[in-house]
Parts: C-alpha cells; structure tokens; sequence
C-alpha cells in the first residue's frame, strides 16, 4: 500500500506522521514526474484551497491528478482538500460553504461521532461545511446540525483535519475502504 500525498501547501507532513503511525508507505507529490509512480491512493492535505489550485495549475498538476480521480483512485481530502476535491475536480457532489464557522469559531475543537468509527476528536481550521449533499452522497458526520464529512465511491472528505490529532482512525477508515 502506498499513497501519494500532494505537498504543495499546508498541512501535509501530519497527513504522511499519521500515516507512518499507521505503517503505510507515503510519497509527497511536488510536480508532474511524482505522479509517474504506481500508487494505491491520494491524500490532498488542509492549507488555503485557492493557494493550492494556483499552484495545481502552474505546476500542470491539475490535469494529471484530475485524470486519476476520475480513473478511480481513492482519494482523500481534509479542509481545503475538500473544498478542491468538490469545487475543482468535480469528485463529489457537495455544495461546499467556505470559511464557514465565521471569525470568531475560526478555529475550534469538539468530539462527535463519525459513522463506523464512533467518537472521535475533530479539529476545526477555518473550515467549511458542506450545505447539501447529492443523493449519491454518504454523509459521514454531522457537528451542529452540518456536515462535516462525506463520502461518495472512492472520495473521502472531512471538513475537519484528523490529521492534527492522535487519532488515527479515520486514515484507517480511508485505507480500508481501499483494501476493501
Ligand atoms: N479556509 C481554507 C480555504 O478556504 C481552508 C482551511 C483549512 O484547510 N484548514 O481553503
């Protein structure tokens, strides 16, 4: 099992510590010729979504990994991974509210349940939430009445970053959905 991590911005290196925790092999990806390699999966990390896109796009990136998200490899995105994987790539029916919680709920933690998991600890960054989901769409956690993870086919998406956490339950949660 190996997964790609795109390292272009923001909070990736928590992504590839939890996923060492959990004995998986990582690369980061950082320009075109990364992708060249075979890999079971992708993680797009939390950072500023529109930052990440810029760059998606100058490193001619964006085409590439939009070419294997729609071929069908299980991808993950926290926060602005979530936002991209919605509003730029298209993987996930979702209407996506950014910077949602306001200034003053900027950043916020709590612990709520995720389904097939249980209670876990979800850390909030400046995040979004997701306003509606398609009917294809699994939601997968609810906080205050909105949702903040979802899945649909082989995407997984938290509007929270488990990442910056102990918790290492819902990479597990993303790995075994490949595996499965
Ligand atoms: N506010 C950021 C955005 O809109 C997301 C924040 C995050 O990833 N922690 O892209």
């Amino acid at each position: 099992m190996r997964i790609g991590v795109l390292a272009l911005q923001g909070g990736f290196v928590e992504h590839i510590i939890t996923l060492q925790k959990l004995e998986i092999e990582t690369f980061e990806i950082r320009k075109k010729q990364d992708l060249k390699q075979k890999f079971d999966g992708l993680i797009i990390p939390g950072g500023e979504s529109t930052v990440i896109g810029k760059l998606l796009d100058e490193l001619e990136l964006f085409e590439h990994l939009q070419d294997l998200i729609n071929k069908g490899v299980p991808t993950f995105g926290t926060c602005a991974g979530l936002i991209l994987l919605a509003n730029r790539f298209k993987a996930i029916n979702i209407k996506v509210k950014r910077n949602a919680y306001g200034r003053q709920l900027g950043s916020f933690a709590v612990n709520a349940e995720f389904k097939d998991i249980g209670q876990i600890p979800m850390v909030f960054i400046r995040a979004p939430y997701i306003e509606k989901v398609g009917n294809e769409v699994e939601t997968l956690s609810v906080v205050d009445e909105h949702i903040v993870a979802a899945r649909q086919n082989h995407i997984l998406v938290t509007a929270f970053h488990p990442e910056l956490t102990s918790d290492t339950r819902v990479h597990r949660f993303f790995i075994e959905g490949i595996t499965a």
